[in-house]
């Protein structure tokens, strides 16, 4: 689908994040309903402290991925795999790769040295053709982009596809008519037991298949990150798509989460098991319908407080005495254990008990009543 601004018509906003507002838009030209998101509003792509961050090379071997390609945009049908673009960006001394290659249909490249002693490697070819680094920038944030395409779970949000519009990059994806899991317990109170297991697998299939299938890891799993529809189905949304350019964004923009693991914030990089603690923390406010982490008078904590009990303090638990049942309990603590190499991977957690009572629950009436 080739998704032009000037076909979208937006319907209504749908909620405000971090980085921008999700709209419910209609494309017109196909009729289909969907949710636009703007990810990378032109305020942060162009603001010094990513400049700073984003050193993009292009090794020699690999000149297409910064040159604008002719099919236009977004992107282009080539993808580099995933291994050999991991190494795209380097944030380390860049000066030590910018050695010259002898590719033979381009000439020798130049190197632009912006103030804020960005590298942007542009081949000589785009120079002649004066295009803005930053227009490539976006480019290769569009191209990252198209790996949305290729995923294709029952329990991940459908991605349409990603256009430009000024200097805002804007992604649309399957609209979900009953919201997301933060609404949905914020106004029925928390989540029923028998519809929380259900919500429990869909969230770590979801996760297993993008992690054994693409390599992503989600970062950013939360109750707000998991969408509901009309027909039941649960799906989650918001992952860490991936790409060179985008992860080297993603450590610099992606600030303080409610649902960081302590490891996170302590600066050890992502990996799945922080995706595992941001579930386990999920589950618990869902089950108990309120932010587990609250000051003892129920207010919310200030950040510093909040990231240092994450650190230092034991997490909250279910209590028992409610109806809760033991093996609930058990798998969330598993989720919330502090020590990473303790903690079990999502295909791990698949195993637990847990998950492993065979219930019909009839998903489609819950979510037409929490409509
Ligand atoms: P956050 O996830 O931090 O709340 P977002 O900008 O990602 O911020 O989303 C804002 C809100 O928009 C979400 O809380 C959710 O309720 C709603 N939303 C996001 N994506 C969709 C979608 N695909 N369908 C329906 N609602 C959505
Ligand atoms: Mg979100």
């Amino acid at each position: 689908l080739d998704l032009r601004a000037e076909d979208i018509e937006t319907l209504e906003e749908l909620g405000a994040g971090n980085g921008g507002t999700v709209c419910k838009v209609v494309h017109q030209p196909t009729k289909t309903i969907m949710a636009k998101k703007t990810i990378y509003p032109q305020s942060l792509l162009d603001s010094p402290a990513l400049i700073n961050q984003i050193i993009v090379k292009t090794p020699v071997d690999q000149p297409s991925i910064l040159t604008p390609q002719s099919s236009g945009e977004p992107g282009g049908s080539s993808r580099p795999s995933r291994s050999v673009s991991t190494n795209l960006v380097n944030k380390a001394s860049p000066q030590k790769s910018l050695t010259p290659g002898s590719h033979t249909d381009v000439e020798p490249t130049k190197y632009t040295e912006t103030p804020s002693s960005t590298f942007v490697r542009v081949h000589h070819q785009t120079m002649k053709q004066k295009v803005d680094p930053k227009l490539l920038v976006r480019r290769q944030i569009m191209r990252e982009m198209q790996y949305m395409h290729d995923c294709d779970s029952r329990h991940i949000v459908s991605f349409y596809g990603a256009f430009m519009n000024d200097g805002d990059i804007s992604m649309c994806m399957e609209y979900m008519d009953v919201g997301s899991l933060d609404r949905i317990y914020k106004k029925h109170g928390p989540v029923r037991q028998d519809v929380l297991r259900k919500i429990a697998f869909a969230v770590l299939d979801g996760l297993i298949y993008l992690y054994d299938c693409h390599r992503i890891i989600h970062r950013d799993v939360k109750p707000s990150n998991i969408l509901v529809n009309s027909m039941g189905q649960i799906k989650i949304c918001d992952f860490g798509v991936s790409g060179p350019l985008i992860d080297s964004i993603a450590d610099t923009f992606v600030g303080t989460s409610y649902y960081m693991s302590p490891e996170r914030i302590l600066g050890s990089p992502y990996s799945v098991k922080s995706d595992v603690w941001s579930f386990g923390m999920t589950l618990l406010e869902l089950a108990i319908g309120r932010f587990p982490l609250a000051s003892e008078d129920g207010q919310s904590l200030a950040v510093f407080e909040l990231l240092q009990r994450i650190v230092n303090e034991p997490m909250p638990t279910l209590s028992t005495d409610k109806h809760y049942t033991p093996e609930l309990k058990e798998f969330i603590s598993m989720c919330l254990l502090k020590d990473m190499e303790l903690r079990p991977t999502p295909a791990d957690l698949m195993q637990h008990h847990y998950l492993m009572v065979q219930e019909k629950v009839d998903l489609q009436q819950w979510a037409k009543d929490m409509m």
